[in-house]
């Protein structure tokens, strides 16, 4: 999106395997951007029409597709009655579309240091860049960068998520809700080559306590016949409120999109570029 204002961009990442993006499930429902739990964490520069615009930019940078989901309740009055949600999105190669960033520098950051021209960005080998304006979107390891540069450190904590990816014969065709409770659901999601990847809330309510067997039960129930393939882990980046800020001149700290994240992503990288006072995107 910066590209598209014509600045010259790069992004320097270390890869880590347990990072939140890499890990999320590339999903989007419009149902997490209201209620309760959105309250809490919203912004005060966010509207509803944010998240009309990530639909928008995702779809057209991310080939994000709008497909619905089935919602299948395992409790309750309504036990059984599959009912559809229209307001679902998913991304098919979120990997690919991570990895298809083409000015990226494979390197850890271990210090900023503000120099006259802007910021430079430091390894444990020496300067790996310079550069006038610099965002820190570092996840759960925000805080390890700006103790290390001297910059105010913010509150965000790690939330670990986890999922499986199976391999049935009749893969799915479009995401799967299966409400357990109240407080707990578990997604079936079609992946790339013919997986389906299974992801639940990991909030630790009395039926969850994030256990792994709880995910692959789930799976034996509705898909007996399916092969186990692999496990993944991430840390999703929890602030008390999506943290979108200007840190020192020049420089924005964002995180904390916990577990919708991705679907915020373009309205925050709209903000951050206004902070940074580099233009203003449609
Ligand atoms: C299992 C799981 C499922 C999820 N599903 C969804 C979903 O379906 N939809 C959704 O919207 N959200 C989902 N999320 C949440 C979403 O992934 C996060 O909210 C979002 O990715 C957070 O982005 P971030 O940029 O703040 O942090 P991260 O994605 O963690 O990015 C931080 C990056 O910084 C790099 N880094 C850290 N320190 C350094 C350093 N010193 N030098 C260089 N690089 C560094 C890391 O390698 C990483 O690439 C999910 C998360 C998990 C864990």
């Amino acid at each position: 999106m910066a590209k598209e204002l014509g600045l010259e961009v790069a992004v320097i990442d270390d890869g880590k395997k347990k990072s939140g993006s890499r890990n999320a499930a590339g999903l989007l429902s419009t149902s997490w951007f209201s209620g309760k739990f959105f309250s809490k964490i919203q912004p005060n520069w966010w509207d509803s029409k944010c998240f009309d615009y990530g639909v928008e930019i995702l779809t057209e940078f991310a080939k994000l597709r709008k497909v619905g989901e089935d919602v299948l309740p395992f409790y309750g009055e309504n036990i059984g009655k599959k009912r559809f949600n229209s307001k679902v999105w998913i991304l098919d190669d979120l990997i690919g579309f991570l990895d298809s960033y083409s000015n990226k520098i494979d390197g850890k950051v271990v210090r900023l240091e503000k120099i006259p021209t802007g910021w430079k960005l430091l390894s444990t080998g020496g300067e790996i860049a310079r550069s006038k304006k610099v965002l820190i979107a570092a996840g759960v390891w925000s805080n390890q960068l700006l103790e290390a540069s001297g910059i105010c450190p913010i509150v965000v904590d790690p939330l670990p998520g986890r999922a499986v990816f199976i391999r049935d014969k009749k893969p799915i065709t479009r995401p799967l809700r299966v409400l357990r409770s109240p407080y707990q659901h578990i997604t079936f999601r079609p992946w790339i080559n013919g997986l389906m990847r299974v992801g639940d809330t990991v909030e630790a309510t009395e039926l969850s306590q994030s256990k792994l067997d709880v995910l692959t039960g789930e799976s034996d129930r509705m898909f007996p016949f399916a092969k186990l393939e692999k496990v993944i882990y991430g840390f999703r980046p929890v602030t008390p409120k999506v943290y979108v800020e200007k840190a020192a001149e020049g420089l924005v700290v964002a995180t904390g999109g916990h577990r919708i994240g991705f679907g915020m992503s373009p309205a925050v990288a709209k903000r951050v570029l206004a902070l940074l006072g580099l233009g203003e995107l449609k």
